[in-house]
C-alpha cells in the first residue's frame, strides 16, 4: 500500500538512466526478469512497447542521445521512427510530431497484481508475511543487528533489508544509521474508464528534459487510459493528496500528446510519492555503520521494473556477508493464477456458481466482481485487512462509478432500516 501501489505501472525498457548507474543495471535486468515471472507467476502485464514523442526539432537530438544511451545500457532493438511511422503507429498523436524512440522490450504491468503474486508466491514457500505492523526500533548489539522491535513484539535476526520506501531514512536512523537522506517528491494522476483504453496503442512519453521525463500517456492492463505524473517536491510522507494545480499541469502535458484526450471519461484521481535519494541512485548495499543492515532505498522509478533484480543483488550481499544460502528443494516458482469472474466465459461462470453460491451475488457492477471473491481477498495466503486492501485485489470499487453504487446501496439499506433516508449522506 506504499509506492508500489501509486506509480505508472510501466516496465522501462531501460534507456533512460546514465550508463553505470544502478538504476540503469537493475532496470534492464529487471525487465528481462519479470518475463520469467510473467510466466511463472500469471502476473497481467502486457509487453506493449513504449514512445519518446518529438515534438520540436532539438527533441530529435536527445532522441539519438537516448538511442546511443539505451544501447550502452544493453536495451535490446531500439528504433528511431519518422513520423509517418509513428503516426500509422498511434494515429491520434499531435499531427505535429517530428519522430518517436520506439522500444518495444518495455510493457505494462498491473503493480498490484505484480506485487501480490510476488508476495503469495513467497508465503506459499514458507515466507510469513506480518501485516499492518510497525517497525519502531532497530535493535544493535556489538555494531550488529540483533533484531526489529515492532507494535506488536519483538523479532530477532541477525539481518534487516530496508526497504522501507519513504521511509527508508527513518528506517536506517532507527539502527543509528543517519546516512540516508530521502526526499519526496508527489506524482499526480488522473485515470480515465476504459472507454479511453485504446485512444494509444503504446506508453507515450514526451521528449525528457534535464528534471522531468514529463507527462506520459499510457494504457493500464486492465484497459484504462492514464495521464501524469507531474513532479512536486512534499514534506509529509503521508501526503498523497492530488491538487487542482497538479491535474491542470497534466491535462496540458499530456494534450500536447494527444490533443483530444476526452476528459469526460475521467474517473478519478490519485497519487504517489517518490523517495529520492540524495546522489540521485539507487542505494543499495550493507550499511557501513551497522552490520546485518542491508539497505535497498532510494528506490524511486525505475523501482518496479527492477524490484526482482534488485532481489538478486540482495541475495547476493546476504550471501557476500556470510550467510550461508542453501536452495530449497521444496521451491514451488509457480503460482497458480486465477482468472477473476469478470474474465471468465460463460461456461466457467456456471461452474464457479456451483462451487460456490456466492459467485451469484455480484457487488461490484462496473468491475462484475462477486461477493465469492471478495470473501477470497480476505482469506487467501496474503490476506486483505483492510477495504483498500480488498479493493486492490478485487477491483471492486475501481470502475466507472468508484464505488459509488455500492455507497448508494449501502446508505439506502440503511436509510430503510431507521426510515428517513435524508439523515444520510453518501460519504466513504
Ligand atoms: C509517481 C510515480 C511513478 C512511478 N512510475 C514507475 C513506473 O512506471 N515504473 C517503474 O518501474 N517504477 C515506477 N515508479 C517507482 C516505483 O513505484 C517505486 O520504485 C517502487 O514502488 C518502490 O517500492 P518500495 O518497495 O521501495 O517502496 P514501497 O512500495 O513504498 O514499500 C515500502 C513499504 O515499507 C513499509 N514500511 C515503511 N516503514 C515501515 C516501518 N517502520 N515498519 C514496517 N513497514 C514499513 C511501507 O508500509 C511500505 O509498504 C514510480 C514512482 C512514483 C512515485
Amino acid at each position: 500500500m506504499g509506492t508500489s501501489k501509486a506509480n505508472s505501472g510501466i516496465l522501462h525498457a531501460g534507456f533512460d538512466a546514465a550508463p553505470g548507474t544502478k538504476k540503469a543495471l537493475f532496470n534492464v535486468r529487471g525487465n528481462v526478469l519479470y518475463r520469467q515471472l510473467e510466466a511463472e507467476l500469471g502476473i497481467r502485464l502486457k509487453w506493449i512497447g513504449s514512445l519518446v514523442v518529438a515534438l520540436e526539432h532539438d527533441n530529435l537530438r536527445v532522441l539519438e542521445e537516448l538511442l546511443c544511451r539505451g544501447k550502452e545500457n544493453g536495451v535490446p532493438r531500439l528504433e528511431i521512427l519518422s513520423r509517418d511511422g509513428l503516426l500509422d503507429r498511434e494515429p491520434n498523436l499531435a499531427h505535429g510530431v517530428l519522430g518517436a524512440l520506439w522500444s518495444p522490450t518495455a510493457g505494462i504491468v498491473s503493480p498490484f497484481d505484480a506485487t501480490l503474486a510476488l508476495a503469495e508466491n513467497a508465503v506459499h514457500n514458507g515466507v510469513k508475511v506480518l501485516l499492518e505492523q510497525e517497525v519502531e526500533q532497530v535493535l544493535v548489539e556489538q555494531g550488529r543487528v540483533a533484531g526489529v522491535v515492532t507494535d506488536r513484539g519483538i523479532i530477532e535476526t541477525p539481518y534487516v533489508i530496508n526497504a522501507a520506501g519513504v521511509h527508508a531514512g527513518s528506517v536506517a536512523a532507527l539502527a543509528g544509521d543517519e546516512s540516508i537522506a530521502i526526499t519526496l517528491r508527489k506524482g499526480e494522476y488522473l485515470l480515465f474508464d476504459t472507454s479511453r483504453g485504446d485512444c494509444v496503442r503504446s506508453v507515450l512519453f514526451p521528449t525528457p528534459t534535464k528534471v522531468s521525463k514529463g507527462i506520459v500517456i499510457g494504457p493500464t492492463v486492465h484497459g484504462n487510459l492514464f495521464i501524469g505524473p507531474n513532479a512536486l517536491d512534499v514534506a509529509c510522507p503521508d501526503d498523497v493528496g492530488t491538487t487542482a494545480g497538479g491535474m491542470s499541469e497534466i491535462i496540458e502535458g499530456a494534450r500536447k500528446l494527444i490533443p483530444n484526450l476526452g476528459l469526460g471519461s475521467v474517473i478519478t484521481q490519485f497519487a504517489g510519492l517518490r523517495a529520492v535519494a540524495a546522489h540521485d541512485d539507487f542505494i543499495i548495499g550493507p550499511s557501513s555503520f551497522v552490520r546485518g543492515l542491508i539497505h535497498a532505498g532510494g528506490i524511486q522509478s525505475p523501482g518496479l521494473t527492477a524490484a526482482p533484480a534488485i532481489a538478486e543483488a540482495v541475495v547476493e550481499i546476504l550471501r557476500d556477508d556470510g550467510l550461508s544460502l542453501t536452495p530449497n528443494p521444496r521451491f514451488v516458482p509457480v503460482r497458480q493464477s486465477r482468472l477473476s469472474f469478470k474474465e471468465q466465459n460463460y461456461t466457467t461462470r456456471q461452474r464457479s456458481f456451483r462451487l460456490n453460491p456466492l459467485h451469484g451475488r455480484i457487488v461490484c457492477r462496473c468491475e462484475t466482481v462477486t461477493e465469492a471473491e471478495i470473501v477470497e481477498a480476505i482469506h487467501v495466503p496474503c490476506p486483505a485487512h483492510t477495504l483498500d486492501a480488498v479493493k486492490v485485489r478485487t477491483r471492486a470499487g475501481m470502475g466507472r462509478c468508484q464505488g459509488g453504487v455500492l455507497r448508494s446501496a449501502r446508505v439506502s439499506a440503511a436509510s430503510k432500516r431507521v426510515g428517513h433516508a435524508t439523515k444520510f449522506r453518501t460519504q466513504g
